[in-house]
């Protein structure tokens, strides 16, 4: 018998339609004997639409508030009506529903007295998506004649720390506790239902996990359970060579190994949350990306080896700025580098890629372009005037280049610059990771698409 975690994310529960039609590809599961978590995301936009609130409650907006609860309530009334056919389940879950989103305007009217929303509450207040989307979904489940049980991210075992917004779990006693709450459940044949996204802290304070944490939580349970597979539905065919918006004859990759996917989220690629690969792959579990709306293609298997072509996968990280740091024939140059990165880390910026050129005393570091501002007024402080010099460039953007294949294989490199070469664009910085799972490069912003297709022709990647 197969213990699986499935994961609905918010495409996967946009309306009553798309909830009902997820619950009956889980009935689907269960009819053929497997044993199912179910982890599921807010419905399509309503963290976003969450947020949005806060903002408008920390100006103190009353008119605002009450609008948006009011369509948060129509919105998910209409999914209960949709997705729920039994009349009594139907009824029992609206009067939950009601009763938490009357809690969920209390709140953010309280923030709009106060004008300030603290990191806590924020939490509190986004925990409100996906209470409301999971408990639908139990209930649709049940209409079907399931033996579901809703469960709120805590009760299901997840206890974290009290970082709040990118909170992490206490992994031994996440461990301990879910794997002996889930399991009891899962003996009786009762199939949980769980919050993704959403935990506590041991002592019951709401947190979440960052946002597209909900990946974080099926994998977590699944780890903690020891499941045979983790299956992520979603709205795409699984991990595509590249973005199809920009690549038109992108394809869908069937294997990757776990580094290859977080390698590929660190560079912007929404397609699982990079902490997601983390508890998978220590307990070794398959991750199973798949098309909900194309449940019978293959999808993207991921697990620990994934062998296979030189280059798997591009990805293009846009409004990127580089920063060029000269004159360091004054500190020397490791000091410098050292200082920069302590510095980056010390102010929250993420640095994409760095380069240092062995012979001229200059490094290049590439950062996210809307960080520029905060990165000058730090460096400012930072450093006394005249002792480094700092000149920089917006409008760039990153592209990377990612397969397990190309380590220690010769001629990647030359072959992802000569096709960019052959398109007459100017490469204007270069950086290899250690693990040479990645080549990334900048270029002009307008020039990204341009660069990115040629890379992927020069790979046969559309082959
Ligand atoms: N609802 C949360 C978000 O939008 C978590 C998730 O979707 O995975 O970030
Ligand atoms: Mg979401």
């Amino acid at each position: 018998m197969k213990k699986l975690v499935m994961k609905f994310g918010g495409s996967c529960v946009r309306d009553g339609d798309t909830i009902k039609y997820s619950s009956q590809i889980v009935k689907r599961y269960l009819d053929r004997g497997s044993r199912v978590i179910v982890v599921v995301s807010a419905m399509a936009g309503v963290t976003d639409g969450l947020l949005e609130a806060l903002k408008e409650a920390e100006k103190g907006a009353e008119t605002e508030i009450k609008k948006f609860v009011g369509e948060l309530r129509r919105r998910h009334r209409e999914a209960c009506e949709k997705a729920i056919d039994e009349p009594r389940i139907r009824e029992e879950v609206w009067v939950s529903e009601e009763e938490e989103i009357r809690e969920l305007e209390k709140i953010l009217s309280i923030v709009a007295y106060l004008r300030e929303a603290t990191p806590r509450i924020r939490d509190y207040v986004l925990s409100f998506g996906e209470r409301l989307s999971t408990r639908i979904f139990c209930g649709a489940l049940m209409s079907q004649g399931v033996e579901a049980r809703y469960l709120r991210g805590w009760e299901a075992g997840i206890i974290t720390d009290d970082n709040f917004g990118s909170a992490r779990p206490l992994t031994t006693l996440t461990y301990k506790e879910a794997s002996k709450r889930l399991s009891a459940l899962l003996e009786k044949g009762i199939t949980p239902v769980v919050t993704g996204f959403i935990a506590a802290t041991p002592d019951g304070v709401i947190t979440t996990l960052g946002r597209g944490g909900s990946d974080y939580s099926a994998t977590i349970l699944g780890a903690a359970l020891k499941v045979d597979e983790i299956i992520l539905w979603k709205d795409v065919d699984g991990v595509m060579t590249a973005d199809p918006k920009l690549v038109p004859d992108a394809r869908t990759i069937p294997i990757m190994s776990y580094d290859e996917v977080v390698e590929l989220a660190y560079f912007g690629a929404e397609v699982v949350h990079p902490l997601a690969l983390e508890p998978a792959s220590r307990e070794n579990i398959p991750i199973h990306v798949k098309n909900l709306f194309n449940p019978d293609a293959k999808g993207t298997l991921i697990t620990k080896t994934a062998g296979g072509d030189t280059v798997k996968a591009l990805t293009m990280v846009k409004n990127v700025a580089i920063l060029l740091v000269s004159g360091i024939g004054i500190l020397g140059p490791p000091a410098t580098g050292a200082k920069m990165l302590d510095l980056f880390n010390r102010i929250g910026v993420q640095v994409i890629m760095l380069s240092q050129a062995s012979s001229q005393a200059n490094i290049s570091i590439a950062i996210p372009g809307d960080t520029l501002e905060k990165v000058l007024k730090a460096i400012k402080m930072e450093f006394p005037e005249g002792e480094l010099k700092f000149e920089y460039e917006k409008g760039v953007c990153v592209v990377a280049v990612i397969g397990s294949g190309m380590r220690g294989k010769p001629g990647v490199a030359a072959k992802i610059f000569n096709a960019v070469a052959n398109e007459g664009v100017n490469i204007k910085m270069i950086a290899q990771g250690s693990s040479e799972l990645n080549i990334s490069f900048a270029v002009k912003e307008d020039d990204g698409i341009t660069a990115l297709r040629a890379v992927h022709r020069a790979f046969n990647l559309n082959a």
